[in-house]
């Protein structure tokens, strides 16, 4: 459970991220998946996370502490198809630096779309993060959009198009924002691994 979630900063640059002495959980995934809305879930908060109005808008690494034992960091969002070429370019070496040279980053968390097909921008970007050795866990989003089976039978699929590619698929959590599903499960899965 957590208590007291606050703000710390946002930054362009890894290197002035806060302190690096405690756990990090990053969060990521395609604009619109629904990360805004999953971290206030997740923080028992309104408004932690702004609930985007213009998807692609922020380009910001986010610290947030929660209950001072661990960092929560909201990173924007990718895919945004009204993202100019430099503005994409810039994105893409500020986070690429951020999740490979984050000595403290435990695991960083990608959204996936429950409701869709595997996309291939998720798909690639999860690629990429196995292949630079960044531990991801993926979290399905927006479960209470569709029936109990068809969130089953996507998340199966996508799970499926992870196994042809790796070894072993990531682990995942099927989660929503509206019912808190997947709430509880999420946060024992950090607790886990945040260090006494
Ligand atoms: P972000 O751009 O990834 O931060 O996405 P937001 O959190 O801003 O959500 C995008 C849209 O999806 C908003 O209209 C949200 O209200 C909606 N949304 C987000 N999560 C859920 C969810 O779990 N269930 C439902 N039904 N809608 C959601």
């Amino acid at each position: 459970m957590i208590k007291k979630p606050s703000f710390l900063v946002s930054n362009t640059d890894y290197k002035k991220c806060p302190s690096p002495n405690r756990p990090e959980f990053a969060f990521i995934g395609r604009s619109n998946v629904g990360k805004s809305s999953l971290i206030n879930m997740l923080t028992n908060h309104k408004n932690l996370a702004k609930i985007s109005g213009k998807p692609g808008k922020t380009q910001l690494i986010n610290h947030f502490d929660i209950d001072g034992r661990w960092y929560m960091v909201d990173l924007p969002g990718y895919g945004f198809a009204k993202v100019s070429k430099s503005l994409k370019s810039d994105w893409d070496k500020m986070i690429r630096e951020y999740l490979t040279r984050r000595e403290n980053l435990t695991v960083t968390f990608v959204l996936v779309d429950s409701r869709l097909d595997p996309q291939k921008i998720d798909v690639e970007f999860i690629y990429w993060c196995a292949e630079n050795a960044i531990p991801v866990v993926l979290l399905f989003t927006k479960a209470d959009k569709l029936s109990l089976s068809k969130t089953n039978a996507n998340v199966k699929k996508f799970i499926g198009a992870m196994e042809e590619m790796f070894e072993e698929a990531p682990e995942y959590f099927i989660t929503s924002a509206q019912t808190g599903q997947g709430k509880e499960e999420v946060i024992r899965f950090i607790e886990e691994n945040v260090e006494e």
